[in-house]
């Protein structure tokens, strides 16, 4: 389609209506195709975004021409977001790359929730849909073993099926070539090479293979560098990502995205005194890489609140220590275009149906406990979203 076949006067009229936040049009490549404006937005940024859209609408890579199609875009201007659908359409997964360039001109970052049962999967839907957020879904290899791949991947597309954010599945450490080729196969969008432990001339070797796979079908990837999810109860000092390294890595491997050590660690012990992140470090990769997503693992905050929770109602976790939300802020406006979490998410879940069980000893339906865990993943989400990822309706808050 090019750029003057789209329907200016439709567009016009459109955002002449007030209240008026969808129009419908014909284009050569679809049957009817309707553009529903997702959060208010002025008119005239309505119009731009469509005019954008028409004309970069052939370069998409996950647009296709027939059968179930939908596709969005964030307007380079305010990042208002667009969901552009065929009538009666599905929106496919999508790849992170949108959702990165928008979150780095925007100073903001992209959450990537570990998405391991149904009720997990629902809660992350259903905050990023009340904030008009995309979201990246992640599976780690311990998760595909646990559920099935199978599973997991039919839970994804139904989440995908009834809601209308754009959502991007992702591989989430990936420990080898084999389980990165495996996803990319079944379907996921986006894949991470884990390499981090390898000699660093391997460590190339090795995500530019997976990259070299991966590109060749659609596919995104994240590779890694440093000591992403070191050990803070070990002596040793974590290994940082060193800036110049991190250069050399990305022009050698054409990875799409990476993840850097700055202090994180996995789990809910991160820290044995003071959190401390090497914002300075962040920030030389970030000028020696301008417009690079750099990625955070290890980045929940394990906020005291749901620590006490947990031991109220019979939990024993004790020393746990997150990155602070003000940090992750930073972190994001300092270049994280991703922050992993789950932990969070797994000591919410816990720590509401420790207090069912303890408030309802008679309760024994699944659905009954499930319920309110999955209630709580979605407010955390929604916190997440709004307060430490800035994320919510396109960056505007
Ligand atoms: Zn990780």
């Amino acid at each position: 389609m090019e750029a003057g076949d789209f329907p200016a006067a439709e567009a016009a009229e459109a955002a002449a209506a007030p209240g008026k936040t969808e129009i419908a049009f014909q284009s050569p490549q679809h049957d009817t195709i309707i553009l529903r404006l997702v959060h208010p937005a002025p008119a005239a940024f309505f119009i731009s975004s469509i005019t954008e859209f028409c004309f970069f609408s052939d370069r998409l890579p996950f647009v296709r021409q027939s059968g179930i199609m939908i596709s969005f875009i964030y307007t380079s201007f305010v990042n208002a977001s667009l969901l552009i659908c065929d009538k009666g359409g599905i929106m496919p997964l999508v790849t992170s790359k949108r959702m990165f360039e928008a979150a780095q001109s925007g100073h903001y970052a992209i959450g990537a929730f570990n998405a391991n049962n149904m009720e997990i999967i629902q809660g992350i839907i259903s905050a990023a849909e009340r904030e008009s957020s995309p979201v990246i879904l992640q599976v780690s290899e311990k998760s595909r073993e646990y559920t099935n791949p199978v599973y997991l991947i039919k839970l994804v597309e139904a989440a995908v099926a009834t809601s209308d954010v754009p959502v991007c599945l992702h591989l989430d450490d990936g420990p080898d070539y084999e389980t990165c080729v495996a996803c990319i196969d079944s379907g996921y969008t986006s894949v991470m090479i884990d390499g981090s432990r390898l000699p660093f001339e391997e460590n190339i070797a090795l995500t530019k293979k997976v990259v070299d796979y991966a590109h060749d079908h659609g596919v995104v990837v994240e590779g890694g560098l440093g000591d992403l999810h070191g050990d803070a109860e070990s002596d040793v000092p974590l290994a940082l990502t060193d800036p110049n390294h991190a250069v050399d890595f990305v022009a050698a491997t054409g990875v799409d995205s990476l993840a850097v050590a700055i202090g994180t660690c996995y789990g809910p012990y991160k820290f044995k005194s003071e959190p401390t992140l090497a914002f300075e470090r962040l920030q030389d990769m970030s000028n020696q890489l301008p417009g690079f997503p750099l990625v955070l693992h290890g980045a929940s905050s394990v906020p005291k609140e749901f620590v006490d929770l947990n031991n109220q109602y019979g939990a024993d976790i004790n020393r746990a220590q997150g990155v602070p939300e003000d940090m992750l802020r930073e972190a994001a406006r300092l270049g994280i275009a991703k922050i992993n979490i789950e932990t969070d998410l797994n000591l919410v879940m816990t720590a509401c149906i420790r207090q069912f069980f303890i408030e309802h000893p008679d309760a024994f339906d699944p659905q009954k406990y499930l319920g309110p865990g999955r209630r709580a993943i979605r407010s955390m989400v929604i916190h997440k979203m709004r307060h430490v990822l800035g994320c919510s309706h396109g960056g505007l808050g």
